[in-house]
């Protein structure tokens, strides 16, 4: 593209330093950053009615002649009402602006002006409200007669402003916008010219218009993304790995005191003869709540330990962590390996002996949190990285553990179980291995979605389930974690239900705000029955494991969604009791409704994934950056799957042909591609 387009927007008319400081709020700092700042919706002011016809609540354009000068009158201390009337050849209507900020000077009795507002009723008199207006006599027309674009915007920042300023920057530098898709491709893909996709987005001539000209710019934002992160993979698969030839992962699976699954063994057998190339694997484990994704893992550490290497095991909170610890520990003990924890609730002291340990390789496997990331841990022989959850960490974090060896293999184990399609196009840059299996004699948990109304039903019940031995979840989200009022809330809510409902029981509460030490010592308590109740905000949410629990109530569950309502279910029914959920919400929208009983009706996740992608889009687990995906300006992984799936094809073709994308034709799609990919965390993927 035109290097002026890559040029401060204080180049442009219309932006000095302090409008320049707004725009960068939005993320807005260079010419082309303004150019694909694109709108979020449009307004249709195209419609032109007649007086006669207009409905109480429409906003339309109405052609009317003037007749009376506007009087503006102060109504009280901060209001101003100014008010006139107009008529076309149907009838008159009253025009009233409140508070017009505007000079209404040129609106004189004879004149014919467009007007767009909304139409209120007003006591039986329909009336106009704060319309825009254009005098037919004007040339050219912007406020009316056309879809006038809706962009996101910031305070300080007006409609109009944003919208002049694109305008500005298509005038002056919109034939510098160069094409990333080649001939062939927006032939074959009928996609329009990129010059009228800029100028249709921004300022569409029709609705179907905008049509054509979003297709173009979906499918080339997301030939750019599924190209870089082709890109990625290449890039890895150059280097050279580790080979771990030696040893059998079934010596590890021959100990366990069960049988794998049909879908952990094939997930273990991909990751292992990953683990044998001499290319560093790259490796998402995709599985289901409870599917048992943490005994492939620690048979992939028992396989780099055979071979001569250590293995890190990172994990996204403390509790999980020593979860995790605990359980290898057993399992590695048998095999004389020895494992350490390294989190940052230790003590100095214990921290340096971990830390020794590793370096003198006396400690095969270790498991932290992002303690493990500290510059001052280091490995003798650090062959296998591995982290939990990885929805929680980025790419960035991924990688900083890898540093820690000589391009040590990968493995990142996901409990958000996403479609397999959306998958292997989003993680473009890793393997997928999916558990699509749960172990046998797990029985789905039953699930109820009830109102507030029902709760004192639903406490008996969980009465009935304590009286019979098992233990209980209520779960009691926080907007903010840090909500002091919010916070204070929940905990009166706890002490309620033990001074009451459950007055005979042992209830305790946990929150994201408790120390280390406090939430371990309660979680120590409800894992060895001492508490029976555990009320907590969403700390529990990931990998707690206590198979004697047979309830969760969530509270306000539309607070969250299906990903994370399912992920929340699956705290229970983990053993051989039978297992409740019951979701309480009075909200009574039907998108809520909806979504709640889906979860009633699907307990498999991949299902319930594709149900949150229909209802709600990407929402909270796509889309982000923390998934190692850059942000896209206008594509969406819901809306747009089609389109993806085209759009990667289509970059797949081209890196075949030119995997370097040396060739003149993709000159511009190379520079997309590192302006898309621009963050550090990337590197240089070109190389
Ligand atoms: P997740 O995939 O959610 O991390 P975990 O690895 O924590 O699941 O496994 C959940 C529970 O299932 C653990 O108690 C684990 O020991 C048990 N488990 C794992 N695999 C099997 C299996 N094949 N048969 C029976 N139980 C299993
Ligand atoms: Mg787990």
């Amino acid at each position: 593209m035109d290097k002026k387009l890559l040029l401060s927007i204080q180049y442009l008319k219309g932006v000095g330093e302090r409008r320049a400081k707004l725009f960068a709020r939005l993320g807005i700092e260079t010419v082309f950053d303004l150019l694909t700042h694109f709108p979020r919706d449009y307004e249709d002011r195209t419609v032109i009615k007649r007086i006669s016809d207009l409905t109480p609540g429409e906003s339309v354009c109405i052609k009317a002649t003037v007749m009376n000068t506007p009087a503006r009158r102060k109504v009280r201390n901060r209001l101003s009402i100014a008010r006139f009337k107009v008529f076309d050849e149907s009838g008159y209507l009253n025009i009233v602006y409140f508070n017009m900020k505007y000079s209404l000077s040129g609106i004189n009795p004879g004149e014919i002006f467009v007007f767009f507002g909304k139409v209120v009723d007003t006591q039986g008199m329909l009336e106009m409200h704060n319309p825009v207006f254009e005098n037919i006599n004007e040339a050219g027309h912007v406020k009316t007669r056309r879809i006038v674009p809706v962009y996101p915007l910031t305070t300080g920042l007006s409609q109009n402003q944003v919208s002049a300023c694109v305008k500005n920057a298509l005038t002056l530098y919109g034939d510098g916008i160069s094409d990333p898709l080649p001939d062939d491709v927006r032939n074959t893909h009928k996609l329009s010219y990129v010059r009228y996709a800029y100028e249709n987005i921004h300022s569409p001539a029709s609705a179907e218009a905008i049509g054509i000209a979003r297709r173009r710019l979906v499918f080339e934002e997301l030939l750019i993304l599924s190209a870089g992160l082709l890109m990625l993979k290449k890039r890895r698969v150059k280097q050279r790995g580790i080979a771990m030839e030696k040893g059998d992962v079934s010596v590890f699976t021959d100990n366990l005191p069960f049988k794998l699954t049909g879908a952990q063994r094939r997930a273990l057998n991909e990751a292992a003869a990953d683990m044998r190339k001499g290319v560093p694997m790259n490796r998402l484990i995709c599985g289901d709540v409870g599917s048992g994704k943490t005994v492939v893992a620690a048979a992939l550490m028992y396989l780099a330990c055979v071979n001569g290497y250590q293995a890190a095991l990172m994990a996204p909170t403390e509790i999980l962590a020593k979860q995790h610890y605990k359980s290898l520990s057993k399992l590695f003990g048998k095999l004389y390996l020895n494992v350490g924890l390294l989190t940052g609730g230790l003590s100095a002291a214990a921290k340096r002996d971990i830390k020794n340990g590793l370096l003198s390789h006396e400690i095969n496997i270790v498991i932290g949190t992002h303690a493990l990331l500290s510059g001052d841990v280091g490995f003798d022989a650090l062959g296998l990285v591995i982290t939990d959850e990885q929805h929680r960490f980025g790419v960035l974090q991924r990688s900083a553990l890898t540093v820690k060896g000589e391009n040590p293999h990968l493995l990142v184990m996901s409990a958000t179980p996403i479609p397999r399609t959306l998958a292997l196009i989003l993680y473009g840059d890793l393997d997928i291995s999916v558990i699509d299996e749960l172990p046998p004699g797990r029985r789905p948990v039953d699930t109820y979605a009830i109102d507030g109304e029902k709760r004192p039903r639903a406490y008996r019940f969980i009465r009935e389930q304590l009286d019979a031995g098992r233990q209980a979840y209520i779960v009691c989200p926080l907007v903010e974690e840090s909500d002091k009022v919010e916070l204070a809330s929940v905990k009166e809510f706890a002490e309620k239900l033990s001074e009451n409902e459950f007055k005979d029981y042992s209830v305790a509460l946990i929150h994201g705000k408790m120390k280390v030490k406090e939430k371990d010592a309660i979680m120590r308590e409800f894992k060895n029955g001492g508490v029976s109740v555990l009320v907590s905000t969403t700390v529990i949410e990931v990998g707690i494991d206590v198979p004697n629990a047979s309830i969760m109530m969530i509270e306000n569950a539309e607070r969250f969604g299906l990903s994370q309502l399912h992920q929340l279910r699956g705290r229970v029914g983990r053993g051989e009791h039978k297992s409740y959920c019951i979701l309480v919400s009075d909200v009574n929208e039907g998108a809520t409704r909806e979504r709640l009983h889906a979860l009633c009706r699907i307990s498999n996740g991949f299902e319930l994934s594709e149900q949150d992608l229909k209802l709600r889009g990407p929402g909270d687990f796509f889309g982000t950056r923390q998934h190692g995906i850059p942000n896209l300006k206008i594509a969406s992984f819901s809306a747009d799957l089609k389109t993806l799936k085209e759009a990667q094809a289509a970059a797949a073709e081209i890196i075949e042909r030119d995997p370097g994308l040396k060739s003149a034709e993709h000159a511009e799609l190379s520079e997309r591609i590192k302006l898309l990919f621009a963050a550090e965390e990337y590197g240089n993927i070109f190389n």
